[in-house]
């Protein structure tokens, strides 16, 4: 059990991730404190508010991660930061303020707090797979020596923001060799069942496949990693004192084909919009490309660096280092999806009248 005064700050703690971090923090006796754009937002922020331990050990306190100083007066007290805050999002009208002044000038605002801090000893960093690579080849096994050097403002700017704000962590704790360490967290596509009835874009994925929005199986391999494992990642990193560095966070990798028919084989094949048409072979690769140019700018990039290539990771140093296991990819896709029905983003199927 920590003692009695440990005390945690989690940056966006009402975000789909930090809520699971929230929850295990609190379960685990810390004393919480996270912070959220707007705390008067009782809705959106009642899910922490009710969790177990919440009454007595959870403070809810206002920043913005664009606001110069924010953070400065939410660190006395405590020993570990979390940030995970950081706008999550592929399709943006204005990449610059949407998704990279927020991403950086937020990593800078918060580890600026930390080292004007006396307490703080240990930054845990939600990074993302996005830091690592924007174009897989399964050719190369992606490590954590890997950086993404492809992404820009007009290439997957969700990527570049990731792998901007990453950069900039190491370039702070590299420039000023401070007493506390960092420890990064670089998790592939998180699903899972939510805390909330906000859509985190990775669900996304099974609510358009059971919507009818793919109209074909593409050729593409997703890298899974279910919300609970990405939290306890976060407390790991913060609780095992040898932690170091980046750590790839990804469990079992499934293509669109399987996903389809897991999918298919669990119920929710009749009454659903299923993918049918299969273009997971070369002529579907270039139709799929050649129609990327169609979508939303940020789906488009994103099809033209995933379809027809096989991400390739060791996820071992995680498992190591922290003792972190992760759940079967299987098991939290058809959770997510059970979840996405409760939500009400997918409507489930019209049964017929029982007779
Ligand atoms: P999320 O639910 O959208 O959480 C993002 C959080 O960032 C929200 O709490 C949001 O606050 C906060 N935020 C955004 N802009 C902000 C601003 N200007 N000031 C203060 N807070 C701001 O998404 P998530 O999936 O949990 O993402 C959490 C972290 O995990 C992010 O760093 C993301 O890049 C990373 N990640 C996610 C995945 C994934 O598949 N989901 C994979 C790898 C890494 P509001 O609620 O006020 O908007």
């Amino acid at each position: 059990m920590p003692s009695e005064n440990e005390r945690v700050l989690v940056t966006g703690a009402s975000g789909y991730i930090a809520s699971y971090i929230v929850r295990d923090l609190l379960a685990e006796g810390y004393t919480v404190r996270g912070t959220v754009r707007d705390p008067n937002k009782v809705a959106e922020l009642a899910h922490l508010r009710a969790m177990p331990g919440a009454p007595e050990r959870l403070e809810l306190v206002a920043a913005d991660l664009l606001t110069p100083g924010a953070f400065d007066p939410h660190m006395s007290g405590c020993a570990t930061v979390m940030h995970t805050a950081s706008p999550y999002k592929m399709d943006v009208k204005d990449p610059q303020k949407d998704l990279v002044e927020p991403a950086l000038l937020g990593t800078q605002n918060v580890l600026e707090a930390v080292a004007r801090s006396s307490t703080v000893k240990r930054v845990v960093l939600t990074s993302s797979m996005a830091a690592i690579t924007d174009e897989p080849d399964e050719n190369h096994v992606l490590t954590e020596a890997d950086w993404n050097t492809k992404s820009s403002l007009d290439r997957n700017p969700y990527y570049y923001s990731k792998t901007l704000a990453e950069r900039e962590a190491w370039a702070i704790v590299e420039r000023l060799r401070p007493a506390w360490d960092l420890v990064v967290i670089n998790p592939f596509l998180v699903i899972g069942p939510a805390l909330t009835k906000a859509l985190n874009p990775s669900n996304q994925v099974f609510a358009d496949m059971l919507s009818g929005v793919y109209p074909g199986i593409m050729n593409i391999v997703w890298g899974f990693v279910d919300v609970r494992d990405v939290a306890r990642a976060h407390v790991l990193a913060m609780t095992t004192p040898a932690a170091n560095g980046r750590y790839i966070c990804a469990g079992d990798r499934v293509a669109m084909r399987e996903l389809t028919e897991l999918l298919r084989a669990n119920g929710y094949g009749e009454g659903y919009k299923l993918p049918k048409i299969g273009l997971d072979c070369a002529t579907g690769d270039f139709i799929v490309k050649l129609s990327s140019y169609m979508q939303p700018k940020g789906v488009g990039d994103y099809l033209r660096s995933h379809v027809g290539r096989v991400p390739n990771y060791d996820n071992g140093k995680i498992q190591r280092d922290l003792g972190l296991r992760f759940r079967d990819a299987k098991t939290s896709v058809l959770e997510s999806v059970a979840d996405l029905i409760r939500w009400g983003h997918v409507k489930p199927a019209a049964r017929p009248a029982a007779h």
